[in-house]
């Protein structure tokens, strides 16, 4: 039975990605962080290490020797790192050269797939692609292009390392330091009589939104290919925080969302990428991969799933 490690496993993406393997019959272990309290899939063996302690980490990947190892553990937000800068690259950055330096040295068959982002390629004209010039332009997206650079080093080197350049990707599982799951979070409550406005930032900004579990299907595909490679992972398709706002009041069943939503200096991004929307054909030929959940479907399921939770615990 193969054997997967997951960093960051009680995460969106780790917990969507644990269910997965699980359900293939792989041996899933996973990092948490000492004293977390957050749920982990049941059936997954726990870990528990600083995701900034090099020294675990290349413990755990001597001992464990794992077929397949996802790292996704990290800070994951845009908006926060600009508060911590320096532990943004210590949890985003850093740990990356850890892992890859302990798969190099002690467990050369084990295969990497490092969680890299859209937030790489800054503000460049959409659509990028994997030929895209790395320019970050947040704390956060230059954690994220150290990680990516060094994932292309080590796979010079011979080791079997990529990284999936991941849009945003979102899901019932998101928490609500993300603008998606804020604003279906505060429909549900709105329609439900529990609160009146939401106040957000930038309605204008825009993203490229996919639905997360195809995104860790993409992941476990880059890592099953012969050759490792770096692939960008999105729809292609921009929607507005409007467009989203729209949506998720509608599917809450309220019609005029505008009396519901206050705007706030204070939820602005220094700079906000406008334009981030990808190219993701090499997914498509290299992993056979294409998004199988469109915009509104996945803003109606986000929404029924906040009501859901509303209506059970009354
Ligand atoms: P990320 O920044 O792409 O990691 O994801 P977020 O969900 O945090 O933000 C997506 C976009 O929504 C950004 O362009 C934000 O500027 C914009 N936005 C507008 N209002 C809000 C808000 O209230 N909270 C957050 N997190 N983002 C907001």
């Amino acid at each position: 039975m193969p054997l997967a490690f997951i960093t960051g496993v009680t995460g969106q993406d780790g917990t969507y990605l644990a269910r997965a393997l699980l359900a293939e019959g792989v041996e899933v272990h996973g990092l948490v962080r000492p004293g977390s309290v957050a749920i982990v899939e049941p059936g997954v063996t726990v870990h528990e290490a600083d995701i900034r302690d090099s020294g675990a980490l290349q413990g755990l990947v001597a001992d464990l020797k794992p077929d397949e190892l996802y790292h996704l553990a990290g800070q994951s937000s845009v908006g926060a790192s600009w508060e911590d800068p320096v532990g943004t690259v210590e949890q985003t950055g850093a740990p990356v050269a850890a892992l890859l330096q302990a798969v190099e040295r002690h467990s050369r068959q084990t295969r990497l797939v490092n969680a890299s982002s859209a937030e790489i390629f800054g503000v460049a004209p959409a659509p990028q692609n994997e030929s895209t010039p790395i320019a970050p332009v947040s704390p956060y997206g230059a954690a994220k292009a150290l990680g990516y650079f060094l994932v292309s080093s080590f796979r010079e080197r011979g080791v079997h390392a990529s990284s999936a350049i991941l849009y945003n990707h979102e899901s019932p599982l998101r928490p609500e330091r993300f603008v998606t799951r804020k604003i279906t979070v505060a429909a549900a409550r709105i329609a439900r009589g529990l609160q009146e406005t939401v106040t957000l930032g930038n309605l204008d900004a825009s993203r490229d939104w996919g639905w997360a579990p195809d995104y860790v299907d993409a992941m476990r595909s880059a890592v099953r290919q012969p050759t490792p490679g770096d692939h960008v992972i999105g729809t292609g398709e921009l929607h507005t925080v409007r467009d989203f706002v729209v949506a998720a009041f509608a599917a809450a069943g309220i019609d005029d969302w505008q009396p519901h939503v206050v705007t706030d200096d204070t939820f602005f991004r220094p700079v906000d990428p406008a334009t981030q929307a990808a190219d993701a054909s090499r997914a498509r030929d290299r992993l056979g991969w294409a998004p199988t959940i469109a915009f509104p479907e996945l803003v109606e399921r986000m929404v029924r799933s906040d009501l859901a939770r509303i209506d059970e615990s009354v």
